[in-house]
């Protein structure tokens, strides 16, 4: 790692090279401010949530969007929790949206809604964990901060060419940074090696050639850039599985409920479904879980979702109930069924649920 400890002359390079090559080759987003124009904290904040696990290209669509619609902290504050969470439809993992909502509640009534300038105040709030802040306090203040996200890890794995796997190398890619980040713009030097690690840095083949570090870089040097960072094996995600039941009544609207506030998807609207566990569940167990009295049939075929930890195999089951049936839940007729929060695995379900009633009918 001697290339990059302070005491060698390339270190004291490194920030003014990666800063003017920023100037020269920024990326234009939605979120950020343009040169010589201050940060807006809200979108800052706003823009590191939304790409919390999500993608640059898929938080730009969305992004200006949620903005029209919640302007400042104070609007989206004021909104009911209901309406952020149908906003935040796509971005997939509501505990954000819910997190993101109680932030905002948060900033406007014990900081008057201004966000804290620190890395210890914003870490106070609610959804934002230790990269959060770091990149809020140095994006939106200045702050000399570091943020370390994946495109930043492999940068500086490679550029110190550290062996280390991911996850146990990020204590010493943080020190790495901590050296590096300048008195002066910690908040462009933090902008710039995720826009380089995007962009330039790249997973599969690098473009060393453009990289303002190539000459520092020991990884190009040793030629081993494409493999680094290395990381330790992942254990093999495990598959769950369950039983949606898909019950529409003759006046043709469809029986939904509500999830659990806590929990993966918390107070998201669900089709009825049963447990979802590893292993299959028996007729019986099938039966009890019914939301209501009906005669099912098994569509064919099955709707698969990935989470996080695991993925989801879903049957589904169909039947008709009678007119004044209730169930646990609620109906909906079928046509407003686009103005529920249904989060992407029952977006899934109902469209395979549909898309098998409307070849049924050919
Ligand atoms: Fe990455 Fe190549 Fe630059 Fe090294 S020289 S930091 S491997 S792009």
């Amino acid at each position: 790692m001697g290339m990059v400890d302070e005491s060698t002359p390339e270190a004291a390079t490194l920030a003014p090279a990666l800063l003017a090559w920023y100037d020269r080759h920024r990326r234009l987003l939605p979120w950020r401010a343009l040169p010589g124009q201050p940060p807006d904290a809200y979108r800052v904040w706003l823009s590191e949530i939304m790409l919390q696990q999500t993608t640059v290209v898929t938080v730009g669509a969305y992004f200006d969007r949620f903005v029209t619609r919640f302007p400042s902290v104070h609007a989206l504050a004021a909104a009911p929790l209901d309406d952020v969470l149908h906003a935040w439809q796509g971005l997939g993992y509501y505990a954000r949206a819910r997190n993101l909502h109680a932030c905002a509640r948060a900033v406007v009534a014990e900081h008057a809604g201004r966000f804290p300038d620190t890395e210890e105040g914003l870490r106070a709030l609610p959804g934002i964990g230790a990269y959060t802040a770091g990149a809020i306090a140095a994006i939106a203040f200045d702050r000399k901060a570091a943020a370390v996200d994946g495109n930043v890890e492999r940068v500086i794995a490679r550029l110190a060419a550290l062996e280390t796997p991911l996850p146990e190398a990020k204590p010493a890619i943080r020190a790495v940074v901590g050296r590096l980040v300048p008195e002066a713009r910690a908040g462009d030097f933090a902008q710039a090696l995720m826009d380089l690690g995007a962009t330039v840095c790249t997973p599969r083949a690098p473009k060393c050639i453009l990289c303002p570090w190539q000459s520092a870089c020991r990884a190009r040097a040793l030629g081993i850039a494409e493999e680094l960072p290395r990381r330790r094996e992942k254990a093999a995600k495990p598959t769950r599985r369950g039983t949606a039941f898909w019950v529409v009544r003759p006046d043709g609207s469809v029986l939904l409920r509500k999830r659990p506030e806590s929990g993966l998807l918390g107070g998201m609207v669900e089709v009825p479904s049963t447990e979802w566990r590893e292993g299959r569940a028996s007729e019986i167990e099938v039966q009890k879980a019914a939301p209501v009295r009906a005669s099912w049939i098994k569509l064919p075929g099955t709707v698969r979702h990935t989470f996080t930890h695991f993925h989801l195999e879903l049957a589904v089951l169909s039947g008709e109930a009678s007119a004044r049936a209730k169930g646990e839940g609620f109906w909906v007729p079928l046509d407003r069924l686009s103005e529920q929060a249904l989060p992407t695995v029952m977006k899934k379900v109902v469209s395979h649920a549909l898309g098998v009633a409307r070849r049924s009918r050919r």
